[in-house]
């Protein structure tokens, strides 16, 4: 819902979209039920294509989306297989409107030898998991958690901001833990789900089942535990859920938004069982970083993002890896549309209302017309100027592609920086597409221009 309410008018959200459900049947098929033929026609007609962008970004793939009439009024179970249902038990839900936000992504299980499952996104592998200076205390700590657990590292508690690797490390420490022992009792929850879990175990008065269920796992990850702040009964029981494993030298993993210490109202004792460990912080990535994990997000989808395009887009998107993620899926998104090439001019269409291109491109007509002086060797006032030669030509042609498309200028306010009218810049910008398409060194110095004017 989350990423649909942007994709839709706000009335049609509010009026249409919340009471919106979605079944999944499997994992390429979603069934989203209507009321009647009427809604469900208009569902299909207006709805199909934001719903997909939505489970897109979402998800980060686009199921096959089935518009269909609720039988009795109430919950549409559509018709499954015994096959299906023995191999899935309990078709996953996705969350339906009433848990707005967030949106959790559709969880592959990962299963124990025991056959229990735990709640994994398969993308949150190590494989994946692109390490740098500013995570790569928590990455080293989560990788020897995974090869030698309940050792050095215990508890390991990694902090940092949102959508900073957080989830994804703790998943990662489950996955490798997994691969190497798939007999291993793993137990993966958020706070939350502790919280909860404890909270109905007082109500049913088992506490037994409960305590022997959490202490008799091999390796715990426990992510968001700053939700324990405030919540006295659970903290006390956490911590004797705590004792008992580090006792028994399994190994803890813990995530949380701040230092133990920072966690408001958490008891001095479990600070301080915290802190015993290995406190590893995740930082805003680098640049670096940023095109990295831009081009390996890419090729896990499958194809590759040019290194202009990851430039340009670790350039505009600075703090949250979350929202890296989120570009790459609607760049693939508006390149599948469109089916055409993807190169910087698609990335920035796709990115355009994320109002970090083109129109919040910071980059002036000057310093295009600097940087391609700078480039062919010339003078900045020649290449605006008029003398004419073949390669002070090219290089105002060249400049004045650049301002179409690094800039929000239109064709005359860029024919006002070099003194030619807006048919002249036309013809400039049709003349370099043309040697772009036919002669890979001009493409080479343009995408060399682009990357340098973009990355600032
Ligand atoms: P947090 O739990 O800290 O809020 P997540 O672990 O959910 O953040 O990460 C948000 C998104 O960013 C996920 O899609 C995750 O795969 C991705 N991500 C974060 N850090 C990295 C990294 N270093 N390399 C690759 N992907 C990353
Ligand atoms: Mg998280």
């Amino acid at each position: 819902m989350a990423a649909l309410e942007p994709r839709v008018r706000p009335e049609v959200f509010r009026t249409w979209c919340r009471d919106l459900d979605f079944i999944q049947v499997d994992e390429n098929v979603v069934h989203v039920p209507a009321p009647n033929a009427f809604y469900r026609d208009w569902l299909e007609r207006d709805l199909r294509r934001p719903l997909e962008e939505a489970f897109l970004i979402a998800f980060g793939r686009v199921p096959e989306l089935v518009f269909r009439v609720r039988e009795d009024g109430g919950v549409d179970e559509p018709p499954l297989d015994e096959t299906r249902h023995a191999e899935a038990p309990a078709p996953p839900r996705v969350p339906s409107p009433e848990a707005p936000t967030p949106i959790a992504p559709v969880p592959a299980l990962a299963r124990t030898a025991d056959g229990s499952s735990l709640p994994l996104n398969p993308a949150y592998t190590f494989e994946v998991f692109v390490a740098g200076p500013t995570n790569r205390l928590a990455h080293a700590a989560a990788l020897a958690v995974s090869e030698t657990p309940g050792r050095d590292h215990n508890p390991l508690f990694i902090h940092g901001g949102v959508g900073l690797g957080k989830t994804h490390l703790l998943q990662a420490v489950c996955h490798a833990t997994l691969a190497r022992n798939p007999f291993a009792r793993i137990i993966y929850l958020s706070c939350e789900s502790f919280v909860n879990d404890y909270i109905s175990a007082m109500q049913k008065k088992q506490f037994e089942t409960f305590r022997a269920r959490y202490r008799g796992a091999d390796l715990l990850v426990i992510d968001d535990i700053h939700f324990l702040a405030g919540k006295d009964a659970s903290q006390e029981e956490f911590f004797h859920t705590f004792n008992a494993l580090h006792g028994a030298q399994r190994q803890i993993v813990l995530s949380s938004d701040s230092t133990p210490r920072d966690i408001k109202a958490l008891s001095e004792r479990l600070v301080s069982r915290f802190l015993s460990g290995c406190v590893a912080r995740v930082d805003t990535p680098t640049f670096e970083m940023r095109v990295a994990i831009l081009r390996r997000k890419a090729e896990v989808r499958g194809f590759e993002l040019p290194a202009d395009v990851a430039a340009f887009v670790a350039s505009r998107i600075t703090t949250n890896i979350r929202e890296l993620d989120g570009a790459v899926n609607r760049i693939t998104f508006y390149r599948s549309l469109t089916g055409r090439t993807l190169d910087l001019d698609l990335a920035q269409e796709a990115l355009h209302d994320l109002s970090i291109a083109p129109s919040a491109v910071q980059v002036r007509p000057a310093q295009i017309v600097e940087a391609v002086s700078r480039y062919y060797g010339k003078k900045p006032d020649v290449v605006t100027g008029r003398t004419w030669s073949k390669s002070t030509s090219r290089a105002r042609q060249v400049a004045m592609y650049l301002c179409k498309r690094l800039t929000p200028l239109s064709l005359t306010e860029i024919g006002a920086t070099f003194g030619k009218d807006h048919s002249t810049v036309l013809y400039a910008i049709r003349r370099v597409e043309e040697m772009l398409a036919s002669d890979p060194a001009i493409k080479a110095e343009v995408d060399a221009l682009s990357r340098q004017l973009i990355s600032g």
